[in-house]
């Protein structure tokens, strides 16, 4: 088995770089790898909703003693090894952290323009945030981009597979052919390489990301990278589930774990995450102000890159840079095309 995968993946170009961080990464480890979690215990944390290592790691030992049905001084030995395993709030030294920061890439948008505004394209090991009103493009860039990462890097991709969230219906593979088929890429190869999951509601949408670390793992296996995870849209559920005001600090509380569950992801498989926050453009009889992506200042301090989109003439749009730490605020114009995202 270990022969087969060497082989594998000394098949496949830039592999042996990365191969180092995925395999000392979370997720390569089963919970049944913990010590005192024997098939039955696994089964009951998978079915309290603890997937991996990291999510046990955090657990408070009465939290786990209870849903497995076991002493809490074990639930606290578990807790103990996990949390080695995870290296949750553990440190990393600089050298560390600077071979992870070499090894970003980008992919283009399909728009000069576009890329040029986030500094050469939509980057790995961040997330990028779309927000803007109801056709505003958000939709359009996600599909783009998730035929886009499959082209060679010198054609601006990073022969990546995909990784979608849908929790509004929205993902088109009729859209996906026609944006493939306008880049010279093979459609049917194109929609293969792209994993759709349709996500019911916040939780299940969390759970999703969980699920997309054991996908992307087996498929690393296969000699297949996972360069990209889009959530369309990230906030959609978050917002019809928690309305009025006592609900809103719990939201909160989730979104930010999955925003930085979204993040932990794009590092561990050096991929790009790209989330879409519908704001409304007029402000109506909402509670606050609804011009203001859900989310707040949580989203706007976890996402990298904040990409404000409006509507212009026709199928044209401008895509305003939102307070990025190296990058200037600016705009540019792109055009939403039957092609797909191209220059004005
Ligand atoms: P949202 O920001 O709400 O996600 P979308 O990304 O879905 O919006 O953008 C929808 C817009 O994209 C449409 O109004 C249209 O202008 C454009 N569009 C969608 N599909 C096509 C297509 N096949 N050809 C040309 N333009 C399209
Ligand atoms: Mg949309």
């Amino acid at each position: 088995m270990a022969r087969k995968k060497e082989n594998q993946e000394s098949s496949v170009e830039m592999q042996e770089n990365e191969s180092e961080m995925i395999d000392a990464a979370e997720g390569a480890v089963d919970i049944e790898d913990l010590p005192f979690v024997g098939p039955a215990t696994a089964e009951k944390l998978r079915g309290a909703g603890y997937y991996s290592i990291e999510a046990i790691a955090v657990a408070s030992p009465q939290e786990l003693s209870s849903v497995a049905e076991i002493g809490e001084s074990t639930a606290a030995k578990i807790i103990a090894a996990a949390r080695k395993l995870a290296n949750v709030g553990g440190f990393e030294t600089g050298d560390v952290v600077y071979e992870r920061r070499k090894k970003v890439g980008k992919i283009t948008t399909g728009s000069q323009a576009l890329d040029n505004l986030l500094g050469g394209g939509i980057e790995t090991q961040a997330i990028t945030e779309l927000f803007g009103e109801f056709g505003s493009g958000k939709t359009q860039i996600c599909h783009q981009v998730a035929v886009n990462v499959q082209l060679p890097k010198d054609k601006g991709g990073l022969d990546g597979a995909v990784v979608v969230i849908d929790t509004e219906g929205t993902f088109r593979p009729e859209r996906i052919i026609q944006m493939a088929e306008a880049k010279g890429l093979d459609p049917d190869r194109v929609l293969k390489n792209i994993y759709v999951a349709q996500a019911y509601n916040s939780n299940h949408q969390m759970l999703l990301v969980d699920n997309a670390k054991e996908l992307a793992n087996r498929l690393k296996k296969e000699g297949v990278n996972v360069r990209l995870l889009v959530v369309d849209s990230l906030t959609a559920h978050f917002r019809a589930e928690y309305v009025g005001r006592g609900t809103l600090a719990d939201r909160q509380q989730k979104l930010n774990k999955h925003l930085h569950d979204l993040l932990r992801f794009g590092e561990i498989f050096n991929a790009a995450i790209v989330v879409t926050n519908q704001v409304m453009a007029k402000p109506d009889q909402f509670f606050g102000d609804p011009t203001k992506p859900v989310g707040g200042h949580i989203v706007a301090h976890t996402a990298t890159f904040r990409v404000y989109l409006r509507k212009s003439k026709g199928e044209l749009r401008v895509a305003r840079l939102i307070d990025s730490p190296h990058l200037p605020e600016s705009e540019a114009i792109f055009r939403v095309t039957e092609k797909g995202i191209e220059d004005k």
